[in-house]
């Protein structure tokens, strides 16, 4: 039995998006910048074509308000600096929260190396970012708000468009990282009253090394890529026409199955989330709940047992999931977001996330909860910690 359980990691490809591909590769292979013969432009109006596509589903206004990347790190990336260099003149203070992806938090430390000041906001117990915090940090030179759609680690949804209403007040661009909300929740980038917006095709069963900024016509932001003038002399390289094919093939299936998909997902979610909680003791469900989180998110700690070693054991059951733990940076530093909705260390190092794609079946989620229980409690027997829970519950 093989059951993938990490689908905000990434998911897998589609066929359908895989053969959307394919002609970019063979046929349409023109380079979109020769507009001197029909190969190129053949390229060129494609391009423009997918553009289209891609705005029309996150409901931009104009298809020139969507600017493709090689990731979202890379879309994370450009929002943050490219505003703050734009924007230097004016002021140098950016406000984001503690719970962000390290694509958004890491490129504020490098902006904090180069002069300018990030407040780093707190989050409630579920992770939720309170809008009227983030209006009690704005200054006077603050120039750029930065939250997230929805947290990559334990699901919560953030109150996007109340933060943007605030945004709006005070004129200040805001930026949110969608990238774990497309195909589970609707994203609208004019109804979200937000200015930018970035997302990635792999977590949402598109293509690797791929990504989108929606940038909302108007807002003035420098380059992050020098070169060429593609992009509309935004963002250097030949187009990834093939990539950039998968990335609105995928959203177009994400935006038409989206009411089911949901359904679909919240259902396994939760018979997971209860399975969990009604056969292990000990266990904390993070982040947000029903609505306010995730469609496709599970994320638990369990006292007195380390994530890396569940892993290793569900791995050996034929279970791919993630830790809370830092892992992937080979640190075993507990996760920022588990410690930011207020985790002791010692339990912040059990955590474990399991998210349900849409090839994910009632099956292996009956599965999981099969096979995660006795992990458990094998690895707590092995506790120091637990035999005293047990010696005092026993008293
Ligand atoms: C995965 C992820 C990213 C990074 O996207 P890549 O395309 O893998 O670079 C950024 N933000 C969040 C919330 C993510 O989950």
């Amino acid at each position: 039995m093989s059951v993938y359980m990490d689908n905000n990691a990434t998911t897998y490809m589609k066929k359908e998006v895989l053969d959307a591909m394919l002609p970019y590769y063979t046929d349409i292979f023109g380079n979109a910048s020769s507009k001197f013969y029909k190969t190129g432009r053949d390229a060129e109006q494609a391009l423009y074509k997918l553009r289209e596509s891609v705005a029309k589903n996150i409901g931009a206004a104009h298809a020139n308000e969507i600017y493709f990347t090689g990731s979202g790190c890379e879309a994370d990336n450009w929002a943050l600096k490219g505003i703050a260099f734009a924007n230097k003149g004016k002021g140098n203070h950016i406000i984001t929260s503690k719970i962000e992806h390290h694509a958004i938090l890491h490129t504020c430390e490098y902006l904090e190396k180069h002069g300018f000041e990030v407040t780093y906001l707190d989050v409630d117990e579920y992770g939720v970012v309170k809008p009227e915090t983030v209006e009690n940090a704005i200054t006077e030179n603050t120039i750029l708000i930065s939250i997230m759609t929805a947290n990559n680690e334990i699901g919560t949804i953030e109150p996007i468009r109340e933060i943007s209403e605030i945004a709006k007040k005070h004129k200040i661009i805001f930026h949110t990282d969608a990238v774990q909300a497309i195909g589970h929740m609707p994203i609208n980038v004019q109804e979200l009253g937000v200015d930018m917006l970035s997302l990635s095709a792999h977590k949402f069963h598109g293509p690797k090394g791929v990504g989108m900024l929606y940038i909302r016509n108007g807002v003035k932001i420098d380059n992050l890529i020098h070169g060429g003038g593609q992009e509309r002399g935004k963002r250097a390289a030949t187009e990834n026409l093939a990539g950039i094919a998968g990335l609105a093939k995928a959203l177009e299936i994400a935006t038409d199955n989206l009411d089911e998909n949901i359904a679909k997902l919240t259902k396994l979610r939760d018979r997971l989330i209860k399975g969990i909680q009604e056969s292990i003791p000990y266990c904390r469900l993070n982040g947000a709940l029903g609505d306010k989180r995730l469609c496709n998110n599970a994320n638990f700690s369990f006292k007195y047992v380390e994530g890396e070693s569940i892993l290793m054991m569900l791995d050996m059951k034929g279970v791919a999931a993630s830790s809370g733990s830092a892992c992937a940076s080979g640190s075993l530093d507990p996760s920022h977001v588990l410690l930011a909705i207020g985790l002791p260390h010692e339990i912040a190092h059990g955590s474990l996330r399991l998210s349900v794609g849409d090839d994910t079946t009632e099956e292996d989620v009956d599965y999981v909860l099969e096979v995660l229980p006795p992990i458990i409690k094998r690895l707590r027997d092995m506790s120091p910690l637990y035999e005293d829970v047990l010696k005092g519950d026993n008293k």
